[in-house]
């Protein structure tokens, strides 16, 4: 489904783009500069803009916009508003013009108010960060702002506030899908695992080689295709908001060490070896199976992204008031132009590894986003062909 038109980045551009040049030529008659500007219309014939008609088209303009739109002054008076924002709000024009922006946000957002009115430079600030409207509905809304040129009548930054409940409206209905849609992958894929396991343990009889052979590569096919829908489910009920932590006091060197069993068989496979170095009695207040998920995630893709016989180093310790544990490996390494992205949903970054490795690119995502459940961080430092550092911050106890 394509995204409706008004919520695109370049849209918000574009009107602000013709509202800064409806305010340009404004501000030239105003002064004086220039009596009228003279604009070819469609049908070839002109068109003449002098004060009153070019304040007409400016109105018009940002009164048909889909979003909000303020003009305000540096100390975050509000010089105008448009009749959008007024229905965002859900106040008469007269209870807006004059007062804060602050007002009309709860507490807990206006430090992301405080920070777009510091903005110094004249760029677009298209923040992703949303605030929370004061009113009955509580909108959630984005804003854009633009540092406004320096003028006499006390105009500093114009405002575009963007209703975020049909976005997430889509965006909820469309990790609902996901995940409904995985759940029921699950279950026929789960069933293939069965039988096919069924066959290779001689329930239909003994199989000649190339038959077990056959089976097998189905089982690992199969197996594959399980841990990506169960990715993707895991990832859709994250997005989806519904994700359930239970929290409690755990020693994270027991977690790491049994969460490492699993690993064994695999890493002598590839000849790579596992060193731990330890600190006792680290203990955080994290979900068990959740996290030894995001070490084990970790683990897996030092061993993968390494070659065979690398060398993988987990470390634990406790700082202040958090439990940090870091996975090392001597690998492939990552770009720095690549770190952010790697976090991204989707997103595998090519190596000289990863036409042999397989991978769905939503591990580092969700990775990140438990590790933010649990209010912890996830921080990479990472070389191109030395080696990456994955090390994870979390509230210890
Ligand atoms: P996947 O491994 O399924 O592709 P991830 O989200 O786990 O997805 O990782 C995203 C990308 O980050 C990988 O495709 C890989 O390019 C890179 N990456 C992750 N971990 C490492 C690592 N330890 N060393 C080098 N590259 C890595």
């Amino acid at each position: 489904m394509s995204e409706p038109k008004q919520y695109t980045a370049e849209y918000i551009i574009e009107l602000e783009n013709r509202l800064l040049e409806a305010e340009d030529t404004l501000e030239a008659i105003r002064k004086g500069s220039i009596d009228a500007l003279v604009v070819k219309d469609q049908t070839a014939g002109q068109q003449i803009y002098t004060l009153k008609s070019a304040d007409y088209t400016y109105r018009v303009l940002i009164e048909s916009m889909s979003q909000g739109a303020l003009t305000i002054s540096e100390e975050g008076i509000i010089l105008y508003s448009n009749n959008q924002f007024s229905m965002m709000a859900e106040e008469s024009l007269e209870r807006i013009i004059g007062r804060k922006v602050n007002a009309f946000v709860y507490d807990e957002d206006l430090p992301i108010v405080v920070e777009i009115l510091k903005q110094r430079s004249a760029n677009i600030y298209n923040s992703e960060r949303t605030v929370r409207l004061k009113g009955k509905s509580n909108k959630e809304v984005m804003l854009s702002a633009r540092k406004l040129p320096v003028s006499n009548d006390n105009a500093y930054m114009c405002l575009v506030v963007t209703d975020m409940t049909e976005r997430r409206r889509v965006e909820n209905a469309k990790d609902e899908f996901i995940s409904l849609a995985s759940h029921q992958l699950r279950t026929p894929a789960t069933g293939v695992k069965q039988y096919v396991g069924m066959l290779l343990e001689g329930y239909a009889g003994e199989l000649t080689a190339d038959q077990k052979t056959f089976a097998q590569t189905a089982f690992d096919s199969n197996e594959r295709q399980l841990a990506i829908i169960n990715s993707i489910l895991k990832t859709a009920q994250i997005d989806f908001g519904a994700y359930q932590l239970k929290i409690s006091e755990q020693d994270m060197k027991q977690l790491i060490e049994e969460t490492l069993i699993a690993f064994r068989p695999m890493l002598m496979m590839r000849r790579q070896t596992i060193s731990c170095e330890f600190e006792e009695e680290v203990c955080a207040m994290v979900e068990p199976i959740e996290i030894s998920l995001v070490v084990s995630n970790l683990i897996e893709n030092a061993s993968k992204y390494s070659p065979e016989g690398g060398q993988i180093t987990i470390k634990l310790k406790r700082e202040k008031k958090f439990a940090i544990v870091s996975i090392s490996d001597d690998g492939v390494g990552i770009k720095d132009e690549d770190h952010a992205k790697i976090f991204e949903k989707f997103t595998r970054i090519d190596n000289v590894l990863s036409d042999t490795v397989s991978g769905s690119g939503l591990g580092l995502y969700w990775v990140k986003k438990i590790v933010e459940l649990h209010g912890g961080e996830i921080n990479l430092s990472s070389m191109l062909n030395v080696g990456s550092t994955f090390t994870i911050r979390l509230r210890a106890c």
